[in-house]
């Protein structure tokens, strides 16, 4: 028994999508390039699951590509990107928060010769619209914005951006990172006035390893992965089925579900933050608003690490940030310059809906119980 507080890190898989995996792995199980029967009903299905998928982001599903995870969505638009736009140049937008999978394939094109402007958020995790029009130059070629920072919940300008883009003029493209915020928040590709746009399905209770990719129409992307000419012929391999299947039923139920979901979200978030703040002394939110899944605190004076392990061995779940960090300090606090001692004691908790009020009060009896037998640097 334990109480999960770190869904903005992964999310168990829902019957209904185990259920669709499954059937795509032990009965429809043809390879969809088959031209053979058996092989045209798995082509069949593919084309459903990509509808599914797409109505759920509310694009085309002509517009949709399959990817393995997140990250390869991310490295697959910012590379493809800079290669559509050589002629433009060699500048790069982008801000100090992103999720490694943005950042460091940014690092790696300093590496070749790119420059990367890196938007610096304020001391509440936000970035300012008129940052992003300020940065752009005649060079720029690519603008990656994501919409909700995995670590603080913030929701960033990816509207505003692609209006600056617009009025400026510029060439350059935009993608955003929207793994924390699909199915969290309401909004489309096209609404948001974005060229490319990352989604995850471990983030949405489908299985980890499937991602998508959405390509506007029109936008001639150079492909990822050559070979047998899938997915369109711009990201090649056989399709992973089972987890397509999988992808398609979580993202069905989130978007059928999705307001009631915001709307327990927002209340869970609430009500964890009242009695957190009431409860746990010297604990601080660090920013208010944004995506409704997560709340970042801190706990002034205590390793976060410290605080993580000792509550993961009372059965309370959450992170010191993202998980990709694996014990490193994060970027992304570091990057709203918080005192020392501020920083140290930094903790994401992420809701689900699925999240009970005994996990609640678990939460807040085992912050509470940290901040009172764990050692303090301000004690
Ligand atoms: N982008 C953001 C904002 C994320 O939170 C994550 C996962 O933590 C990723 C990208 C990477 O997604 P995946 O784990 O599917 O590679």
């Amino acid at each position: 028994m334990f109480h999960y507080f770190d869904s903005a890190a992964t999310t168990p898989v829902c019957p209904e999508a185990a259920q669709a995996a499954l059937e795509a792995m032990t009965r429809g199980w043809g390879n969809p390039s088959s031209v053979y029967e058996f092989g045209r009903q798995a082509a069949q299905a593919l084309t459903l699951w990509r509808a599914d998928v797409a109505g759920a982001l509310g694009c085309a599903p002509g517009e949709l590509f399959f990817t393995s995870c997140g990250t390869e969505s991310d490295n697959w638009a910012i590379r493809s990107a800079l290669a559509l736009n050589r002629r433009v140049g060699r500048h790069i937008v982008t801000t100090a928060i992103e999720h490694a999978a943005v950042l460091e394939p940014c690092r790696a094109l300093e590496r070749e010769g790119y420059e990367v402007t890196y938007l610096q958020p304020d001391r509440q995790g936000n970035i300012a619209p008129g940052q992003v029009e300020e940065a752009i130059r005649p060079d720029t070629a690519l603008v990656t914005m994501m919409l909700v920072n995995n670590e603080l919940g913030t929701v960033l300008p990816v509207r505003e951006a692609a209006q600056a883009i617009r009025r400026t003029g510029s060439p350059a493209l935009l993608h955003c990172d929207a793994v924390q915020g699909f199915l969290k928040l309401p909004f489309t590709p096209k609404e948001l006035g974005v060229d490319l746009l990352s989604v995850s399905g471990h983030k949405i209770r489908a299985p980890k390893g499937i991602g998508a990719l959405y390509v506007r129409q029109g936008l001639k992307l150079p492909p990822l992965i050559l070979g047998g000419g899938q997915e369109g012929g711009l990201r090649s391999g056989t399709e992973a089925t089972g987890q397509i299947a999988a992808f398609a039923a979580a993202a069905r139920l989130g978007a059928e579900r999705r307001e009631e979901t915001f709307q327990k979200l927002t209340a869970l978030r609430a009500q964890a933050e009242e009695r957190l703040v009431r409860e746990v002394p010297g604990l601080k939110v660090l920013t208010q608003g944004g995506a409704p899944h997560i709340l970042p605190v801190t706990l002034p004076g205590y390793k976060s690490e410290v605080v993580v392990r000792w509550l993961s061995d009372r059965g309370v779940y959450l992170s010191s940030g993202s998980a990709c960090h694996k014990g490193k300090p994060s970027h992304v606090f570091a990057a709203l310059k918080l005192p020392k001692a501020e920083l140290d004691g930094v903790l994401r908790i992420s809701f689900s809906p699925d999240n009970t009020q005994e996990d609640l009060d678990a939460l807040v009896e085992g912050l509470t119980a940290a901040r009172r037998e764990l050692f303090s640097t301000l004690s």
